[in-house]
């Protein structure tokens, strides 16, 4: 019966287009047998989550909310220890308090986390010492290791992502829920942050929250009523074998929903009008984001918004703006004031990491603190200007001490960056760095 739905809801539409960035499998038969027991396997998430999700992204784009998005850029399932996750989960929600002060509304939290395995790479093949392989697509189609094997496409791997989302999940479950997450612990860790003589330039904040936590503590707050936040859970749709064997149907209302993810998002190599993502995305009833780059236009967006949301329900569609700081100021007003001017319903986000992206002189691809906090006031002020709503935040971050994007007042330089570079595909900013860019978030969300 739910196959028989599914097809009535039109899921299989994508099949008719063209799909970018698609592993070219070896084995077609291989990959039929997984995905068929990937349509029978529990969803990682329930429509009613999403259906949450959507409400309060409706009301980050009204003002009344901010959306703190943020993970790595690749998941790793090697990665996907106990430590790992809890660091992650930790400083999203250490941002997120600084975050809250800042706008005085709460945070919606969303990890790129718990399935984002899939990347767009903008070459096919890697050469290194003069040997070509198949790129690296991300654990959900092969291994990083550089060799011939490694680099085949397995769709075995598919079933190992469903796994490993699904632990991954379970832990921002239990850590979200289960005190881990209450008020006053967060914040305790913050106040570890501010003490740091290196982070004295933020001391003045860090006390003013102090006092808010102390005042509400005062005043009889219900701190219970915060010992529980939400965290859910995003990834790039990327590869449409993996997204559609995750579709379910919601029986309490027949629509179709991607159950791999809270919220999913076409990415901005895979966003053309007729490709198989956009189709693919206009069929299922999650919240979902599109990315927009330098090459965007107002034209794009309001075509991506009659595909994707025709009935413009609030919450349904957010734009994820990342046009590198240089652009930002230029590129991102026509498209904003075309979007206010057609009345339609968006939730704007600013993702400050890829437009920024570079090699370093000692060879590394990194990424300058100053030129992605450059690219947020950016977002902000050409908001600000329109009269529109700089809805939130998308990073790519890990809780862990790495030394990938150059800059903070740690003042990683191009050297420090061998210390501890460990992604394997975009730089990350670290656990300090994160902090840091949420206090100077908050500065422009009390401005807002
Ligand atoms: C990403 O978010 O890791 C990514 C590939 O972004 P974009 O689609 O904006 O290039
Ligand atoms: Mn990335």
């Amino acid at each position: 019966m739910s196959e028989a739905a599914l097809e009535a809801a039109g899921v299989d539409s994508y099949l008719k287009c063209d799909a970018k960035q698609q592993p070219k499998w070896p084995d077609a038969d291989a990959v039929r047998e997984v995905t068929s027991r990937l349509r029978q396997v529990p969803p990682l998430v329930f429509a009613g989550e999403a259906d949450v999700l959507r409400e309060q992204l409706a009301a980050a784009g009204r003002g009344e909310a901010f959306v703190l998005q943020g993970g790595d850029c690749a998941e790793m399932f090697a990665e996907a220890t106990a430590d790992h996750i809890q660091n992650k989960i930790k400083t999203i929600l250490q941002m997120a308090v600084i975050l809250t002060y800042g706008s005085s509304t709460p945070i919606v939290k969303m990890g790129r986390m718990a399935g984002q395995y899939a990347k767009p790479r903008s070459a096919d093949t890697e050469t290194r010492d003069g040997v070509t392989l198949p790129a690296y697509r991300g654990d959900i189609v092969n291994s990083h290791a550089f060799t011939e094997e490694s680099r085949v496409p397995n769709p075995e791997r598919l079933m190992d992502a469903y796994h490993v989302s699904s632990s991954t999940l379970n832990l921002m479950r239990a850590f979200t829920q289960g005190g881990f997450a209450d008020l006053r612990r967060v914040h305790a860790w913050n106040k570890g942050f501010a003490a740091n003589p290196a982070y004295a330039k933020y001391e003045q904040l860090a006390a003013q929250i102090d006092r808010a936590v102390r005042f509400m503590g005062a005043a009889g707050g219900d701190f219970d009523a915060l010992k529980s936040v939400d965290l859910f859970s995003s990834h790039e749709a990327l590869l449409l074998d993996y997204e559609r064997a995750l579709t379910r149907i919601d029986s309490r209302t027949g629509n179709a929903y991607d159950c791999s993810a809270h919220f999913l998002w076409i990415g901005e190599r895979t966003r053309e009008l007729d490709g198989a993502h956009v189709e693919f995305m206009s069929k299922i009833h999650n919240p979902i984001g599109v990315k927009l780059g330098p090459t965007a236009t107002g034209e794009d967006a309001l075509a991506l918004a009659e595909r994707l949301n025709p009935e413009n329900v609030p919450g349904r569609l957010t734009f994820v703006a990342r046009m590198g700081a240089p652009r930002v100021r230029e590129s991102l007003p026509p498209i904003v004031e075309r979007v206010r001017d057609a009345g339609i319903n968006v939730t704007w986000l600013t993702d400050p990491m890829h437009g920024n992206t570079f090699t370093s002189d000692s060879g590394y691809k990194t990424r300058r603190f100053d030129t992605i906090l450059d690219e947020v006031q950016g977002f902000f002020e050409v908001h600000r200007e329109a009269g529109t709503v700089a809805g939130g935040l998308h990073v790519e971050l890990t809780g862990d001490d790495v030394t990938e994007v150059m800059g903070g007042v740690e003042e990683i330089d191009d050297a420090g960056l061998a210390q501890r570079y460990e992604t394997k595909v975009d730089p990350r900013l670290n656990h300090q760095q994160s902090l840091e860019m949420a206090f100077q978030v908050s500065e422009l969300l009390s401005q807002r």
